[in-house]
């Protein structure tokens, strides 16, 4: 959204206005006692605060319900065992959002090929940038409407998301392949039937370490060193106690704004080859992952710490940056939308058994890339993260795919495959 700055501050209120409210309401719930706890009464107790505290009345009404809400879908979440339990949220760490959750407050117009206006409760009139196609005027009916909308804001300024809801026809079943996808440490995504989807950076530094800032550019990188550099040295003069000076926060910014561009970047990867493999194929496998277990176990305990934790830290690091979670999350809606299914496997031996053979000899991953088989009548060699892919496939065809979280069971029988050698 293109706001001036007097908007932007109007924004960023009703932001922490939300915030409080959700701190408010938490702190509320979490002491009264449990026969005391109802929806009513926690709609009762925010219409107070916004009468009581003058400042939580900057947060339009319909918003501050849209908190409420959301908390309560938070519980549920938890007492589904989806999620932990609702935390308080902290000034700089959470996410600066406002939710606007009726559509007919918006007022949605077109006013170029690239711009549109848009009513915000008590912001007023702003522009946004139209980047997709929306339903509104004449294509707005019933069935095809805007529902509402979310305000977020990240480092690079306010962005706004509408709720749509719109009529979509069944797919049809994917007669695409089967596909096994392994989260490899060299090709971000390997396919097990040979293919891969490199984004073209390398994930390491020459000296082997992960680098961290692989989707910015090298002028990018010369930048983010700079500003890294004025930031440490604006930090050394501030003495204990002393608040944050305004020259310190503008690097600050300026770091984060680079950071959020970086971020951009890989997401835009990432749906783009998401879309790519749910479009091709009809059944996608992918390793269930448990990534903060694998960066725990990396660590260690005190009395018995881990071996090699840089390697398998910095290891892991890539694993987290390459998000893995997310890429998993969106092939499966992806795949859904297309027809198709994704299926998980355990993850443990994909890397270390030969997808050839189906032994698992120590020694066999010569290196990071490279798998050699050690069991001496087979010898195959190869890509390692594709020989991974190829187990992930093997093992969902063995009919070894776990069962989703209840409710959406997919129960698969085991099934007569061909022998390893003859795929
Ligand atoms: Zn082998």
């Amino acid at each position: 959204m293109a706001l001036t700055p007097a908007q932007t501050q109007l924004a960023d209120g009703q932001a922490h206005a939300a915030r409080a409210m959700w701190n408010c309401l938490h702190d509320w719930w979490t002491m009264l006692p449990k026969e005391k706890r109802s929806l009513a009464a926690a709609d009762a107790a925010i219409r107070q605060a916004r009468k009581d505290i003058g400042w939580l009345a900057v947060l339009p009404a319909q918003a501050a319900q849209a908190v409420l809400k959301t908390y309560f879908q938070a519980w549920k979440n938890c007492w589904n065992g989806h999620t932990d339990a609702p935390t308080f949220k902290a000034r700089f760490r959470a996410v600066m959002s406002v939710d606007i959750p009726q559509g007919r407050d918006l007022q949605i117009q077109r006013v170029h090929r690239r711009w549109g206006m848009v009513n915000l409760p008590k912001v007023g009139r702003v522009r946004f940038r139209w980047t997709k196609d929306l339903p509104v005027g004449k294509k707005a009916n019933v069935d095809n409407r805007i529902t509402g909308a979310r305000l977020i804001k990240d480092a690079l300024g306010w962005h706004i998301a509408f709720r749509v809801r719109t009529l979509e026809s069944a797919p049809g079943p994917h007669e695409g392949p089967e596909i096994g996808i392994d989260a490899g440490v060299n090709i971000p995504l390997a396919l097990s039937d040979g293919n891969y989807h490199h984004h073209g950076r390398p994930a390491r530094l020459p000296d082997g370490t992960a680098d961290r800032d692989k989707w910015l550019n090298a002028d990018e990188k010369v930048k983010l060193l700079r500003l890294e550099r004025r930031a440490a040295h604006r930090k050394s003069f501030r003495k204990p106690g002393q608040k944050t000076s305004n020259r310190l926060k503008r690097t600050y910014h300026q770091i984060a704004s680079l950071r959020a561009r970086a971020k951009r970047r890989a997401a835009d990867w990432q749906h783009r080859t998401t879309t790519e493999i749910a479009r091709a194929y009809g059944v996608i496998v992918v390793e269930e992952l448990d990534i903060p277990n694998m960066i725990k176990s990396a660590r260690g305990t005190v009395e018995n710490p881990g071996k090699n934790v840089a390697q398998k830290s910095g290891l892991n690091r890539s694993i987290s940056q390459e998000a893995w979670g997310r890429t998993v999350t969106m092939l499966t809606y992806k795949a859904a939308r297309h027809g198709g299914a994704l299926h998980k496997v355990p993850a443990p031996g994909t890397s270390q058994r030969c997808s050839m053979c189906g032994f698992t000899t120590p020694g066999s991953r010569e290196s990071q890339a490279l798998f050699v088989c050690k069991n001496e009548s087979c010898g195959w060699s190869g890509n390692a993260d594709h020989n991974a892919a190829r187990n992930v496939l093997h093992l969902y065809r063995m009919g070894h795919a776990l069962i989703p979280a209840a409710g959406r069971a997919v129960v698969r029988r085991a099934r007569r495959v061909k022998p390893a050698a003859a795929r």
